[in-house]
């Protein structure tokens, strides 16, 4: 059975809405009304595309990315905002990069101190000295604190004043006393320094206030996803800046008994209508999403049935379902918020946003055009 909409059938695409996300910017600046915002773009922008989310967070102050690479990539589009290299630099020959490209760096271990105490640069380089306050992953340890900065105060590579940052371990979980030790630790070491200072993500900007200072580090609620494990962004002010959408490519009849797809991990209680959607892993959505993962079908939800394949996966519309093929399925987005999606796959919302391939069409509205 053939009708129209075929002939207007596309595959996965991913809307990013850049409206939404200059509405979550202004909203980040509401709650961190004091506090300059960096906009972390790394990742390609968590899936969303970094150069068009650096072109449209233009009230951001600064942007953060983890590889050099990510920070030429924003230059060469013509971005001209400070930009943070957030675990600094991994090799000393990327130093003169970042001097002739006005990169600032991380400084969170001695290797990188002494490429920069060795280093022969024309003009110095912005550097941020990342303390570990807890979280044990990067940053010099509390010990080691007067040292780098004495070191680093003499570096004539380094320009002055430094500034000083910490990463929280803990901070989407409020009840963990970690978060606490790790403010009151970062600012007791810092106290009385001259340089700005920043602690918080999302989850700190949004959960501890007391964490904003200087600058605030938003990444994924920049893009209306929640970091916490309990609460949408949508029910904190945000809204949801991608939505993932993909083609009903055949509507099936399924009799009771009869298992559907790789596996045969869903077998039918009922007669009903299964829905074959051109998104698979191959596209990015995860294979280990189960039976019962929502997905968003002309307005109603409804359950993954069976294993997600390559190229396509599987729902169960019911028996009654109208859909028709052509119709367009929500993976996630626009009412249907990527956390929820995620607590199925047993995943958070980063991990979903951030994984798309690069089979997906990315569309980028600006509510400009219709
Ligand atoms: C990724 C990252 C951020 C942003 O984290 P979100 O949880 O996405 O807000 C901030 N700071 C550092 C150091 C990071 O690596």
């Amino acid at each position: 059975m053939m009708n129209n909409s075929m002939n207007y059938m596309k595959a996965a695409k991913a809307s990013i809405d850049l409206q939404a996300l200059q509405y979550n910017l202004q909203r980040i600046k509401q709650q961190a009304p004091s506090s300059k915002v960096m906009a972390v773009v790394k990742a390609n922008g968590y899936g969303h595309g970094s150069c068009q989310v650096a072109r449209y967070a233009q009230d951001a102050d600064a942007f953060g990315v983890a590889r050099i690479q990510e920070a030429l990539q924003l230059r060469a589009n013509g971005i001209v905002k400070p930009i943070l290299l957030l675990e600094g630099f991994y090799s000393a020959g990327d130093l003169p990069v970042l001097m002739t490209n006005n990169i600032q760096t991380v400084v969170h271990c001695e290797e990188q101190l002494q490429a920069l105490e060795r280093a022969q640069l024309d003009t110095p380089v912005s550097v941020w000295l990342k303390i570990d306050s807890g979280m044990h992953r990067l940053g010099v340890r509390p010990e080691q604190y007067a040292e780098f900065v004495e070191r680093l105060h003499r570096c004539p590579n380094v320009a002055k004043p430094l500034r000083y940052m910490s990463h929280f371990g803990c901070a989407d979980e409020l009840n963990s006393p970690i978060t606490r030790q790790q403010i009151e630790l970062f600012l007791s070491l810092t106290d009385g320094c001259k340089g700005e200072r920043s602690l918080a993500a999302s989850a700190g900007l949004l959960a501890w206030p007391e964490s904003q200072l200087d600058w605030v580090r938003p990444g994924i609620i920049l893009y209306g996803v929640s970091p916490f494990a309990h609460q949408d962004a949508q029910a904190m002010g945000y809204r949801p800046v991608m939505t993932l959408t993909a083609p009903l490519i055949a509507v099936r009849e399924v009799k009771v008994g009869e298992s559907i797809g790789y596996g045969a991990l869903w077998t039918a209680q009922r007669e009903t209508k299964i829905g074959v959607i051109a998104i698979g892993y191959g596209d990015g959505y995860p294979r280990t999403a189960p039976n019962g993962t929502p997905v968003l079908v002309n307005g109603r939800i409804v359950p993954m049935a069976g294993r997600v394949s390559m190229d396509m996966l599987t729902v169960d519309l019911g028996p009654e379902a109208q859909d028709n093929v052509g119709d367009e399925a929500i993976l996630w987005g626009q009412d249907l918020p990527v956390e929820r999606v995620a607590e199925h796959i047993g995943t958070v919302g980063y991990e979903l946003v951030t994984k798309l391939t690069s089979r997906v069409e990315m569309h980028y509205l600006t509510g400009e055009i219709g």
